[in-house]
């Protein structure tokens, strides 16, 4: 046994010399230089752990040595991951990878975002999503040549703030998270109670207990949601109102007694519209609710009996104003509707909101502005690649 772990430290060794070779120097895009050092360092120190490890195997006997296969076993994990989420894109440094990592630097000082930035890979097998511990967001390969989801990128950063919302930075977005869990609470708990005094079906009190234990998670998804929208504007509202469209099953779902990591669409949308008013988009938000309600969507299914326990109108009010009020006390730049009216040509964030005023002014030949768009961007941000469309798609 001990000379088998011998062997496998050494082939840990080896595979994370392999990995650390595999991050080009130099970089072809110097945004990714921040993910190249972060992994440098970690594979580093695995390295030395698992030296540390070795040592440790030379002083023992043949007796127990579990807990070093323990720990070995957590370094090739953790090299596992930083393969998987960190050093595969930096080894692809496709020109795709390139430009929406430019174009999220570029969105991280537009919206004064008080830390590093995330890289992006477009290596996605799962729509978008985010990795906390080498900071990337995953998005799917084609993305790079559209507009109108790229407001899921700002969801994304959501993520990247609340996975770090203890950073001294983050104090303010902090505040809010534990404002809104208090919030939560105390809405469920009260709820609880009256529930217990009535003499109503013995179901009440699990689905009360399951909706606030789903809420826990929920925070998470509405606070990135609301983050999207606050430091972006409609376009977000949109781009949410354009996925459902594509992806939803059922936008009134509630998730009972099983476990949805997301909270139901309309109640996403709902929370939304309720955001925009507070930025002063009403106009807006009344747009939105109208073509939300036309969409084919919202008339196959129809919500349950119980539904309004998950999603209380005031309870998501309450959530999108403090959300509001914690990211304007931590300087985010808070798009208003003057704000975005002031916003130079090249803004990425003017950008966005004038590609969703483009796509309903007429859907079908969006495409031919969007291609437009998406070239001198591609352009002005140095990454000189073709589209990957026809142009008469
Ligand atoms: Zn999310």
């Amino acid at each position: 046994m001990k000379d088998y772990l011998k062997g496998l430290i050494q082939e840990e060794m080896n595979r994370g010399q392999s990995l650390k070779a595999m991050i080009p120097r130099p970089l072809k895009y110097s945004e990714l230089e921040g993910l190249a050092v972060d992994c440098e360092t970690k594979i580093e120190a695995t390295l030395g752990l698992l030296q540390d490890i070795a040592g440790e195997l030379e002083d023992r006997g043949d007796g127990d040595i579990r807990d070093l296969h323990r720990k070995l076993r957590q370094c090739h994990r953790y090299l596992a991951l930083l393969e998987s989420f960190g050093v595969t894109a930096l080894y692809c440094g496709t020109p795709e990878i390139g430009y929406l990592t430019k174009l999220v630097y570029k969105v991280h000082q537009e919206i004064n975002f008080p830390v590093s930035p995330p890289s992006v890979a477009c290596i996605s097998t799962e729509y978008y999503y985010y990795h906390a511990v080498t900071n990337v967001i995953f998005v799917p390969l084609t993305e790079s040549d559209y507009l109108l989801h790229i407001p899921d990128l700002f969801h994304e950063m959501g993520h990247a703030v609340f996975d770090r919302r203890e950073e001294p930075r983050l104090e303010q977005s902090n505040k809010a998270y534990l404002e809104i869990l208090q919030t939560i609470t105390q809405h469920y708990h009260t709820l609880l109670k009256q529930k217990r005094r009535e003499t109503g079906p013995r179901m009440y009190p699990d689905l009360i207990r399951h909706l606030y234990q789903q809420w826990l998670n929920w925070i998470v998804e509405f606070f990135c949601d609301l983050f999207a929208l606050y430091t972006l504007g409609p376009a977000y509202a949109w781009a949410h109102l354009h996925l459902s469209s594509k992806t939803s099953d059922d936008v009134y779902r509630l998730p009972f007694p099983e476990w949805e990591e997301h909270p139901s669409d309309e109640a996403r949308m709902r929370m939304l519209r309720f955001g925009l008013e507070f930025q002063g988009f009403g106009t807006d938000a009344k747009a939105i609710e109208a073509k939300w309600n036309g969409m084919p969507f919202t008339h196959v299914s129809r919500p349950s009996r119980d539904y309004h326990y998950a999603y209380p109108d005031d309870l998501l009010k309450k959530v999108a104003g403090t959300v509001f009020e914690g990211l304007k006390r931590n300087r985010f730049n808070v798009v208003d509707a003057q704000r975005l009216s002031q916003l130079g040509e090249d803004s990425i964030v003017h950008l966005l909101n004038e590609a969703w005023d483009h796509f309903w002014q007429d859907p079908c030949s969006f495409r031919k502005w969007e291609q437009g768009q998406v070239g001198e961007l591609k352009a002005r941000l140095g990454v000189m690649d073709a589209l990957h469309t026809p142009s008469n798609s």
